[in-house]
C-alpha cells in the first residue's frame, strides 16, 4: 500500500504530498501507522535551511507516536515491554550512533556520533518513511522503541513533544538541586518542559521570561511562580526584578530556551556568581551574539553547558516522570491545533508565527 507523506522537498519551498513505496520491512523493523507527530520549531528552522547536513527532501516530524501495523521479529520493546501489532509505542528519533567511535567510547557523548541519523532531520525521503509527517513510519532495526505503558497517554506524549525531552534533558545537564531558583529563557515547549521540570527537581522557585502572553500563562499551570512577557518589559526591568528576587545575585540556574541570540547576554547576566547557565535553544544556527567575557563569564565564575539534542535515557526518564505526574505536566493542553498532512505548510506557518504552542500533524485521522 503507497504511503502519503508531507515532503519538504527545498529550504523555502512548499511542502508537497508525495506518495512513498511500501517499505520492505527487514528483519528487526517495525511499521507503524502515525496517529501524531510534532512540528517543532525545528521543523521551521529546517524550512528555512538552518541546519547543515539535511539530505532534501525529507519527510519532517522528529517525534511521533504510532501503532504497530507489521513488526518482523522484534517482540519486546528497548525496556523489555512486550510487543506485537496494535501496540500504541513512541521512539527514539536518534539512531545508527556507531558504539565504536571516540565520542561514543572514550567521550561517552553519543550525541556528537558522527554517524548519528535522525528520524525527520538526517534521513532522506528517497530512503523511505523516515519521518512523522507520513502516514506510516518505518522503524529500521535497532531504533529504540518504547511502547506506551499505563499512565502515559498520546496527547501527553506528543503535546510535550520533543520539547518534554530536550526541557528534560536541560534540567538534567544544570544539575538543579533542591533549593534552587531556576529562571527559564523562552516560553515554547522546550522552556515550558524546562520549567516544569526544574520546579519536580526541587526547585524553590521558577522564574520565566518569554512570550507571546498565551504561552506564560499556560506556564503557570507548569509551575512558573513568576514571569516576564518579553515584549512588555525592558531587559533593565527583568533584570532588577531578578535582583530583587535573590537578594540581588541573581539565579542559581538559568536555562535558555528562546532560540535567539539576544537571549544569551541577558542569561549570562541573570545567573548568579558561580551560578550555571545552559543553553538548549539554539539547536539550529540562528546567528551570533557578543558578550564580554571579563565581566559575564571568566570574574562570574560561570558554568556555562550546551545541550545538544537528546539520549535514550532522557526519552525514558521524562515519560517515567510523565507518567507519574500527569496533573503537574498537563502536555495535552499544550496541543494548540491538529493538521491533517495537506495543511502541514499551514501548521508550519502556524508554529513560525507563535499562533500555535504545539502543532501536530495527525496523518490518518
Ligand atoms: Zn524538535
Ligand atoms: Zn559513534
Amino acid at each position: 500500500m503507497p504511503i502519503r507523506a508531507a515532503v519538504m522537498t527545498a529550504p523555502g519551498a512548499p511542502l508537497e504530498i508525495r506518495t512513498l513505496d511500501d517499505p520492505d520491512i527487514e528483519p528487526g523493523g517495525v511499521l507503524l501507522e502515525t496517529i501524531a507527530s510534532e512540528v517543532c520549531g525545528t521543523d521551521v528552522h529546517l524550512h528555512h535551511g538552518r541546519l547543515a547536513g539535511v539530505p532534501y527532501p525529507i519527510v519532517p516530524g522528529h517525534v511521533s507516536v504510532g501503532r504497530i501495523v507489521e513488526v518482523r521479529g522484534v517482540e519486546r520493546d528497548a525496556l523489555g515491554e512486550p510487543l506485537a501489532a496494535g501496540d500504541v509505542v513512541t521512539f527514539l528519533d536518534v539512531h545508527e550512533v556507531c558504539n565504536a567511535c571516540y565520542h561514543c567510547l572514550v567521550a561517552r557523548q553519543p550525541n556528537r556520533c558522527p554517524s548519528r541519523k535522525v528520524y525527520g532531520i538526517t534521513y532522506s525521503a528517497n530512503e523511505g518513511p523516515l519521518g512523522g509527517w507520513s502516514e506510516r513510519i518505518y522503524l529500521k532495526p535497532g531504533v529504540r522503541i518504547l511502547k506506551l505503558t499505563e499512565g502515559l497517554d498520546v496527547d501527553d506524549v506528543i503535546g510535550g513533544g520533543c520539547g518534554l525531552f530536550t526541557g528534560f534533558a536541560a534540567v538534567d545537564r544544570a544539575g538543579v538541586r533542591l533549593g534552587d531558583t531556576v529562571l527559564v529563557q523562552g516560553a515554547g515547549p522546550v522552556g515550558l518542559a524546562a520549567a516544569a521540570f526544574a520546579g519536580l527537581a526541587g526547585a524553590s522557585r521558577v522564574l520565566m521570561i518569554g512570550a507571546p502572553e498565551a504561552r506564560l500563562v499556560l506556564s503557570e499551570r507548569l509551575g512558573v511562580d513568576q514571569r516576564w512577557d518579553l515584549d512588555a518589559t525592558s531587559e533593565e526591568e527583568r533584570a532588577a526584578a531578578v535582583r530583587e528576587l535573590t537578594g540581588g545575585r541573581g539565579a542559581d540556574v538559568v536555562i535558555e530556551a528562546a532560540g535567539s541570540p539576544s537571549a544569551i547576554g541577558e542569561g549570562l547576566r541573570l545567573a548568579r556568581d558561580g551560578g550555571t547557565y545552559v543553553v538548549a535553544g539554539h539547536y539550529t544556527d540562528v546567528g551570533e551574539v557578543a558578550f564580554n567575557p571579563h565581566t559575564e563569564l571568566n570574574r562570574k565564575h560561570l558554568d556555562v553547558r550546551g545541550q545538544w539534542g537528546t539520549d535514550f535515557h532522557h526519552l525514558v526518564r521524562a515519560l517515567r516522570v510523565l507518567a507519574r505526574h500527569r496533573e503537574r505536566l498537563p502536555f495535552r493542553d499544550v496541543i494548540g491545533a491538529r493538521y491533517a498532512l495537506e495543511d502541514a505548510n499551514q501548521a508550519l506557518a502556524d508554529v513560525e508565527a507563535l499562533r500555535v504552542t504545539k502543532a501536530v500533524i495527525a496523518p490518518t485521522r
